[in-house]
């Protein structure tokens, strides 16, 4: 595998803040990479640092191989062989479609020009509006234009500022399933950052939940939600609770919804306090079930219901069950926990402000 994209040890301070710390991560080609986190935990600084629009003080960045930040190194922006599609798409209002999606390719002859602005245009379904101009398309058009000229030179690195944010939610959802296939189909090799984790599972291969400057976790989407590596991406990604437990041996731990057997990771294995993540959907409703749980607060979620419950232990747990299922707050439904993936995180005794706002 190539690597297209290599970040070693970078760090970068603004005044006395360090904004990204020590991060490390590879990007093989063909694969499209997400950093995930709230605003202003360093993704952008990161993503413009990868640009060349800012320098970095220690570490290193290199594409294809090629050091493009480092020590006393700055490639200028447009000696990096990268493409950047930015939030707001930055169009160039005067020129018409066919010529913003052009606008790269001048070096090339015209007719090789013309044919690849075509491939373009039709690869993001644009075709028969090539020569209207941007005000005259919608967002998500225009999202697809930024988009097509970002690709038209073919370049090494595709780098991608929160595309979505300016889109509605609906049309985010769809265009971010649209823009992965787009890139699949031109094996590209994409950073994107957003902070909306359904974007980054719709669109990313790999994605980096960051925290305040510093990567956690450089996942699968899948490893982010069933193996967390701490607290704050098991908080971050997905929904869930730190249920209170006790370990009593190497495959079960004693907990407010009964005993939970299963493969775990944790360092101590006889009667050591632990947390223990359960997510809404290791919560299986059954009318028929004698454990019952009350419920708390009821949100309708279209196809489900996700139910606060407050266990017997007064634990509260939470469970996504069809909507079908018509129980109120206040009644008590039974219950069955599924708990497939045992994870457990160390128990602290203290909570600090800063810690996840797990329930
Ligand atoms: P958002 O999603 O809101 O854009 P972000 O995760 O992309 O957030 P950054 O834009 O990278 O975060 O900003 C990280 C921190 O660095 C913030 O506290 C921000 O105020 C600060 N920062 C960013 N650029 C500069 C700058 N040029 N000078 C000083 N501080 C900066």
């Amino acid at each position: 595998m190539t690597t297209v994209l290599d970040l070693k040890n970078v760090s970068k301070s603004f005044g006395d803040i360090e904004v990204v710390k020590n991060l490390s991560l590879a990007l093989n080609k063909g694969t499209i990479g997400c950093l995930l986190g709230p605003s202003g935990c360093g993704k952008t600084t990161i993503l413009r640092a990868i640009a060349g629009f800012e320098d970095i003080d220690t570490g290193e960045i290199r594409i294809n191989d090629r050091i493009v930040s480092g020590r006393q190194i700055l490639a200028a922006p447009d000696k990096r062989r990268i493409g950047m599609v930015f939030q707001d798409y930055a169009l160039f209002p005067h020129l018409n479609l066919t010529a913003n999606i052009a606008f790269g390719l001048q070096h090339m002859e015209r007719a090789a020009r013309e044919s690849r602005v075509r491939e373009l245009l039709h690869l993001v379904g644009l075709d028969d509006v090539a020569l209207k101009f941007p005000h005259e398309i919608s967002g998500g058009q225009q999202q697809r234009v930024a988009l097509a000229r970002a690709l038209a030179p073919e370049p090494e690195l595709l780098l991608l500022d929160e595309p979505f944010s300016n889109l509605d939610v609906i049309l985010r959802e769809r265009l971010s399933t649209e823009v992965r296939e787009i890139l699949k189909k031109q094996a590209a090799t994409a950073l994107m950052v957003t902070h909306n984790q359904h974007e980054a599972f719709a669109m990313a291969d790999e994605i980096g939940v960051i925290r305040q400057g510093t990567l956690l976790q450089w996942d699968t989407a899948y490893n982010l939600y069933h193996r967390p590596a701490d607290k704050y991406v098991a908080d971050f990604v997905g929904e869930g609770v730190l249920l209170p437990g006790l370990v009593l041996d190497d495959r079960s731990v004693e907990t407010g919804l009964g005993i939970l057997e299963g493969e775990f990771k944790y360092p101590c294995h006889n009667g050591c306090p632990a947390d223990v993540l359960i997510r809404p959907e290791d919560i299986i409703h059954d009318d028929a079930s004698s454990f019952k749980a009350r419920i708390i607060k009821k949100q309708f979620k279209g196809a489900n219901i996700q139910y606060t419950l407050q266990l017997p232990s007064r634990d509260i747990v939470k469970a996504l069950v069809p909507s079908t299922c018509q129980h109120e707050a206040g009644q008590s439904i039974g219950i069955i926990p599924r708990v497939n993936d045992l994870i457990l995180f160390e128990r602290r005794a203290t909570v600090t402000p800063d810690d996840p706002k797990l329930l």
